[in-house]
């Protein structure tokens, strides 16, 4: 069955995608949200946790749900959704706590999707194109195949997620990317002020957390051509850090010639560190992520979790390249 038909059945939809929300989760979370809207169907979305604050002029009217916080409504709804739609993850483990309610559910389930190995069992539809930029730059397709009219509340979320799932037009981009944007900004969206939203709204203790960082913490390793830089809570707490402020951080130390991955361990609150890792060459950070951090993702840009001390977080970095560089070295 094609999107289009399962979606004309379905009465009670619900929308989710992964932990720790970004641009594109965001951006397509709400583009599916405003496009499903406007043909008069009950809809909402439920991200597992909050986005970040520098996203919430996409939730103009704050309907987004985060299930650790609406735990309650959010059950209830999800018991009377027909369907699930989860957008710009690839396994069912990204929503955490949510995974169960989404497998117990008998809703019809569609995935759409730009990360590799999608898990295929536990939908009815999978889109899944690794090739695409962004989840929103799949969804214009989608929509675009199904009318040739896409709003403008739409069109902008799609923008922000292409926005920020490419740094900013930097990576993953294929002439089709700009051809989408293009057409985006020709349906009226104002990029401008999607880049000063987006890149621009921070905060001055995230200016000067990142002066730090790049200063006091940046490690180059340069046997392997690799940075890292590990962010603790003492710091988060001296900067006045909130969540979404470290956006970015993981690109920087690919500026500096010669260094092609990059990582960056954020140290959560519950003392399990978080990871990002990129890569500007043939590196495979994915397989170094599914080898070592628990995680996976891209090629170039993946993430994954850690549960050791914080302290050795340098050292364990350096052992997975030394153990796994020659593995992960060709995409
Ligand atoms: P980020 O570094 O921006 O958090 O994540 C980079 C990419 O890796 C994103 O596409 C994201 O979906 C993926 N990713 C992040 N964390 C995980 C994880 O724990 N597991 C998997 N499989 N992918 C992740
Ligand atoms: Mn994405």
């Amino acid at each position: 069955m094609s999107f289009e038909s399962i979606v004309s059945k379905s009465t009670n939809i619900v929308i989710i995608s992964h932990t720790n929300p970004d641009g594109d989760a965001v951006g397509s979370t709400t583009a599916m949200f405003n496009y499903l809207k406007n043909r008069g169907v009950n809809v909402k979305i439920i991200l597992p946790d909050k986005y970040p604050d520098y996203l919430s002029f996409l939730d103009k009217d704050g309907s987004v749900l985060f299930f650790s916080r609406d735990q309650g409504i959010s059950l209830e709804l999800i018991d009377k959704a027909d369907l699930i739609i989860a957008l710009d993850f690839n396994q069912l483990k990204r929503v955490s706590e949510m995974e169960c309610h989404i497998l117990d559910s008998s809703a019809r389930k569609i995935m759409v999707d730009h990360h590799p190995l999608p898990d295929n069992d536990s939908f009815d539809l999978v889109i899944s194109r690794s090739e695409v930029s962004s989840t929103c730059e799949l969804l214009y397709w989608l929509f675009l195949g199904m009318s040739t009219d896409i709003p403008l509340d739409v069109a902008q979320s799609l923008y922000v997620g292409i926005m920020t799932d490419t740094n900013n037009f930097s990576n993953s981009v294929s002439w089709q990317t700009f051809h989408v944007a293009s057409h985006l900004l020709k349906i009226g969206v104002d990029k401008e002020m999607l880049q000063h939203s987006v890149f621009g709204g921070f905060s001055e203790g995230r200016m000067r957390l990142m002066g730090h960082l790049l200063l006091n913490k940046m490690v180059v390793v340069e046997q392997y051509g690799a940075a890292y830089i590990a962010l603790s809570r003492e710091e988060q707490e001296l900067f006045d850090f909130s969540e979404g402020d470290s956006e970015g951080f993981v690109n920087l130390p690919l500026n500096i010639k010669g260094v092609f991955v990059s990582a960056l361990f954020t140290q959560k609150k519950d003392g399990n560190i978080r990871v990002s890792l990129r890569s500007v060459n043939d590196f495979s950070v994915n397989k170094l992520s599914r080898l070592h951090f628990n995680g996976g993702g891209h090629e170039r840009a993946a993430g994954g979790r850690l549960e050791i001390p914080f302290e050795s977080v340098g050292s364990y970095f350096r052992q997975a390249l030394e153990k796994s560089y020659d593995q992960c070295n060709g995409i």
